[in-house]
């Protein structure tokens, strides 16, 4: 594919050559090393305003996991089975609930933030209240979700709240820090390589209470809490120093990364004005892709634009679809609100490709082809109404409720 829908682009482990032998010299791999525990310090500073504390994990897979755990362990024993969250995602935290022995329960999304929807997710918990045992919101593409509303969700149904915040290193919120600083809860981000803050495996959980990491660091290092003596439930959860080193590396380049990205995704929404794109945060949004709605009348025939498109070359992805519950497994094993937007948004997603490296001729080529498949499909459709009817821009008419 001459333009794929990602690059891969961590640092380069070949031009640290100096760094890896300090670290090969140290003999030092695992087990907190010093890359690790700079690099959490280096992202409570950096990006957290000197709030709280981080914990490096070996991915956010496991980091949900023991987030989770956490949380239900941080409250009487209780025989609440439901994890509340929105089926609008990646696979993960539903499969972290279920290894902590609970069911996903989804609730639906906003149409124009893609997160879940603030009016639903109340008639969840008013509904469920007492059977749901934690509620893991999902920041949509790195979206700028309010968190005071989670805090506020904590406090009036005492019911914990970890956010899967996965792709939203480099998110900045209202009040100029990175996304999830200072909350009360863990707020879980992915390292993976196809993050914005791209390594190669890597998690990472912040709270603005830092108790709650020192017990996280405890119960992914096999519930030590003492020397070699399990004091809690644990796993091995670790980062590497290696991983380490790769994060701190893109930490240092990150600003610049962020630049280009941000100029990318306002370069598409200038060169496709007319396209529903997912609500705009007012700071800074962490970009995985560039996503946005087919109009309606065309979700049908998704898999035919994205071929138009493959035909000159740009790949094109459909994050999340199928979301959450449509996938075999969480059929038989989760339980559903209504979820119409989520089954509407989810088939007519359309992801653009996104790379730091990206330039900005790429991104017209991308905007062609969009256009260009848009105008076959509707041409070779018989699509009533002409091309100017359908409704592209819907999403920011509909803001944000
Ligand atoms: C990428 C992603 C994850 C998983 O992150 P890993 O570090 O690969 O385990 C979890 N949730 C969401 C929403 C993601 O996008």
């Amino acid at each position: 594919m001459k333009i794929p829908l990602a690059k891969p682009n961590p640092a380069r482990l070949s031009e640290s050559i100096s760094r890896l032998r300090q670290m090969e010299d140290r003999a030092i791999f695992s087990n907190f090393g010093p890359l690790s525990v700079s690099f959490e310090k280096n992202l409570v500073s950096q990006m957290f305003g000197g709030l709280g504390a981080c914990l490096t994990v070996c991915n956010a897979t496991v980091a949900l996991m023991l987030a989770i755990r956490e949380a239900l362990d941080s409250r009487p024993p209780s025989r609440r089975r439901y994890a509340l969250m929105p089926s609008f995602t990646f696979a993960a935290a539903a499969q972290a609930a279920k290894w902590n022995r609970l069911t996903p329960l989804f609730c639906d999304i906003d149409r124009s933030t893609f997160c879940a929807c603030e009016t639903e997710e109340r008639r969840m918990l008013e509904r469920y209240g007492h059977d749901i045992a934690v509620v893991v919101p999902y920041a949509a593409f790195g979206y700028d979700i309010d968190l005071s509303r989670y805090e506020r969700i904590q406090q009036h149904y005492d019911i914990p709240v970890v956010v899967d915040a996965a792709a939203s290193l480099g998110t900045i919120s209202s009040n100029g820090l990175g996304f999830g600083a200072g909350f009360s809860g863990a707020v879980v981000y992915s390292m993976h390589v196809t993050k914005s803050f791209a390594t190669s495996e890597g998690g990472l959980i912040h709270s603005g209470n830092s108790r709650r990491i020192e017990t996280l660091r405890c119960m992914s290092n096999f519930g030590f809490g003492e020397p070699r003596s399990a004091t809690l439930m644990g796993l091995n959860g670790k980062m590497s120093e290696v991983a380490a080193l790769l994060a701190d590396l893109r930490l240092e380049s990150f600003e610049a990364v962020m630049k280009r990205r941000t100029e990318l995704v306002a370069l598409y929404r200038r060169l496709l004005p007319n396209l529903s794109w997912q609500h705009q945060v007012p700071t800074r949004q962490a970009h995985q892709f560039a996503s946005f709605l087919l109009p309606a009348e065309l979700a049908q025939h998704r898999e035919t634009i994205r071929s138009e498109m493959s035909r000159t070359g740009v790949a094109s992805g459909t994050y999340f679809s199928p979301h959450v519950a449509q996938q075999e497994y969480f059929q038989a094993n989760s339980k559903c609100g209504p979820l119409p937007v989520t089954d509407n948004v989810a088939s007519r997603i359309l992801s653009l490709p996104l790379f730091d490296t990206m330039s900005d001729d790429e991104v017209v080529e991308v905007a062609d082809a969009v256009n260009s498949a848009l105008s076959i499909v509707t041409e070779s459709v018989a699509f009533t109404g002409n091309f100017a009817s359908l409704d592209f821009r819907e999403v920011e008419r509909a803001g944000v409720a």
